[in-house]
C-alpha cells in the first residue's frame, strides 16, 4: 500500500454491520472494523478447506517461496502497518514497539521460510527402514491476543502457510484493524483463498473451536480462554498449541552488578508497557543489592518517555484497553493499601485522556501480595527481597504458571545452575522475553504446551507420519 490512508481505505467494509475502533492513546477512531457473522465464519472455513489441496501439493519449496515474497510485501507497507499498529494497539512507533513489530513480522516469515525440515530416518538396520515424515494437517485456526496483534499472528500464521496448511485468523477484538490490514498486505502475494480474517466477537470465534473441519487451533491469550478452548475442541479432538498467561520472575543473585543489569531488566519489564506474555512481572532481588537495584531500576524507568505513540520521542504507551487498566490499577492499589513501598509511578491523573498508567515500580512488598501472585500485563513492576537462593526458587516456582523466568549474574555458571531449578518453558540469563525465530518457545504448567519457532515449531503444524517398511 502506498499511503496509510489507503491501507485503511483496503480494509474498510463497504457493506454490513462494522464498529468503531478508537485509539487508547486520545479515544479517537481509527477506522471500522467489520463484524462477520457465522455465515461469513463457515465461508471462510469452506474456503480454507477447498483452497488446501492445492496449497499442500505446491511443496516447501514453493511455499517458503510464497512466504518470502509475502515478507517483501510487509517490509513495502511496514511504515503504514506501524502507523494503524500504534493508532490501534496504542504503542509508539519507536522503541521496540509498533516498527520494531512489523520488523519481526517480516523477520518471521522470512526466517520460517528458510527453516529446514527433512524427513527423518528412524532406523535403518539392514532389515527395516523407519522414516518420520510430517504432513499437513489441514485448516489450521489462529486465534490471538490484542498486546502483539501482528506479530503472534504471524508466529501462528507462517509455520501453519509453510507446512501447507490454510488459516482462518480470528483476531482479538480489541485488536482487528492491525490483523486485516496485515492479512491483506500479505494476500497481495499469497494464492487466493488460503488466509481469511474473520473478525467477529467471541460468540461466533468459538464456532472455530468445535468446527469439524479445522484440525489445529494456535491460541495465544489468557488462561481461562485456553481452558474453555482445551473443552470445546475435545469432540473434535483438535490439535492444540496454547501460549497462556504467564507470571515471570527474575532472579537477582547477590554478585549481580545493579548498573550493569538495569536497563535490560527494564525492559524485560516494561517492554509494550508490560502487556507482553513473557515479560518480567515479579522481580526477586538479594538482600545485599537490594537498594542499589531498585536505584538504579527507578533511574532508569524515570527516563523512558511515556505518552501518544505517534509522538517520536515516546517508548512507552497506554494500555490498550479499560479493563486491563483497571487490572492494572487495583493491583497497585491493593499493593498500596498493604504498605508496600512506591518507588516510582502508582498515581495515575485522573484528568489525562486515555489508558496511561504511569511507569510504576513497588518495593518491599510481600510475596503473597496480589500484584505478585497475579498477572498484572501492565507497567507496574513489584521487587521482592530475598535472602537464600532456595528461598527464591521457591518463590520463582510456588505459582502454576510458568512461560519463562530469568536469572541475573555476572557469573555464568552460577545463573545457569539456577536457571535449571526454575520450572519454566524458558529460563534467560541476563535478558528477559528475548524471543528469536530459531528457537523453540513456550510454556510450562499452565502457561500452555506445545511449541511454536524453529523447526520444533514447525512440527507441531505437521501431522507426524511413520512410513516403515
Ligand atoms: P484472551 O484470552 O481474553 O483473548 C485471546 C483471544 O481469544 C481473543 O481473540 C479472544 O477473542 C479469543 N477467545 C477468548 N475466549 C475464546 C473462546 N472461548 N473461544 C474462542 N476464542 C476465544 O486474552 P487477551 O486478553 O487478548 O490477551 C492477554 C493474555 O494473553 C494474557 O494472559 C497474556 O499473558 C496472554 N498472552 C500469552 C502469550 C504467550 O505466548 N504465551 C502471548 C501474548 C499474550
Amino acid at each position: 500500500m502506498e499511503t496509510y490512508d489507503a491501507l485503511l481505505e483496503s480494509i474498510t467494509p463497504t457493506s454490513g454491520q462494522t464498529r468503531t475502533i478508537l485509539n487508547p492513546a486520545t479515544g479517537e477512531a481509527v477506522g471500522e472494523a467489520p463484524i462477520h457473522d457465522l455465515e461469513f465464519l463457515e465461508h471462510a472455513v469452506a474456503t480454507a478447506v477447498e483452497t488446501q489441496p492445492a496449497w499442500a501439493a505446491l511443496g516447501h519449496e514453493a511455499r517458503s517461496a510464497a512466504l518470502l515474497k509475502a515478507a517483501d510485501a510487509v517490509e513495502r507497507s511496514a511504515e503504514e502497518l506501524a502507523q494503524l499498529l500504534s493508532r490501534e494497539q496504542g504503542k509508539p512507533l519507536n522503541g521496540p514497539n509498533a516498527r520494531f513489530e512489523v520488523g519481526a513480522c517480516v523477520a518471521w516469515l522470512r526466517a520460517t521460510a528458510g527453516l529446514p525440515l527433512e524427513p527423518e530416518t528412524i532406523v535403518d538396520d539392514g532389515q527395516t527402514r523407519a522414516e518420520l515424515h510430517y504432513k499437513p494437517i489441514g485448516v489450521v485456526a489462529a486465534i490471538g491476543p490484542w498486546n502483539w496483534p501482528m506479530m503472534i499472528a504471524i508466529w501462528q500464521i507462517a509455520p501453519a502457510l509453510r507446512m501447507g496448511n490454510t488459516v482462518v485468523v480470528k483476531p482479538s477484538g480489541n485488536t482487528p484493524l492491525s490483523v486485516l490490514a496485515l492479512v491483506k498486505v500479505l494476500n497481495e502475494e499469497l494464492p487466493e483463498g488460503i488466509l481469511t480474517t474473520v473478525s467477529c466477537g467471541r460468540d461466533v470465534g468459538a464456532r472455530l473451536t468445535d468446527h469439524p473441519a479445522i484440525g489445529k487451533i494456535m491460541f495465544t491469550g489468557s488462561t481461562a480462554a485456553g481452558r474453555a478452548i482445551i473443552k470445546s475442541s475435545a469432540d473434535t479432538v483438535k490439535r492444540l498449541t496454547l501460549e497462556l498467561g504467564g507470571n515471570d520472575a527474575g532472579i537477582v543473585l547477590p554478585d549481580a552488578d545493579p548498573k550493569t543489569i538495569a536497563e535490560d531488566i527494564f525492559w524485560g519489564a516494561f517492554l509494550n508497557t508490560g502487556q507482553t506474555c513473557a515479560a518480567l512481572k515479579r522481580l526477586y532481588v538479594h538482600d545485599d543489592i537490594y537498594d542499589a537495584v531498585c536505584d538504579e531500576l527507578t533511574t532508569v524507568a524515570k527516563a523512558m518517555p511515556m505518552g501518544n505513540g505517534l509522538d517520536e520521542t515516546n517508548v512507552l504507551g497506554p494500555l490498550q484497553n479499560k479493563a486491563q487498566y483497571d487490572v492494572v490499577a487495583n493491583l497497585v492499589q491493593a499493593a498500596k493499601d498493604s504498605g508496600a513501598r512506591i518507588l516510582l509511578g502508582g498515581n495515575p491523573d485522573p484528568d489525562q485522556p486515555g489508558y496511561f498508567y504511569p511507569t510504576t515500580l513497588v518495593a518491599d512488598i510481600d510475596n503473597n501480595n496480589p500484584l505478585v501472585a497475579e498477572e498484572q500485563f501492565g507497567p507496574a513492576l513489584p521487587i521482592i527481597r530475598y535472602s537464600t537462593i532456595d528461598e527464591a526458587v521457591e518463590k520463582a516456582n510456588a505459582l502454576d504458571v510458568g512461560l519463562g523466568a530469568s536469572v541475573w549474574s555476572s557469573n555464568p555458571a552460577a545463573a545457569r545452575d539456577v536457571a535449571t531449578r526454575i520450572q519454566a518453558g524458558t529460563v534467560w540469563i541476563n535478558r528477559h522475553g528475548a524471543v528469536d525465530p530459531r528457537i523453540p518457545f513456550g510454556g510450562a504448567k499452565q502457561s500452555g504446551y506445545g511449541l511454536e519457532f524453529g523447526v520444533e515449531g514447525l512440527k507441531h503444524l505437521g501431522v507426524p507420519q511413520v512410513i516403515n517398511g
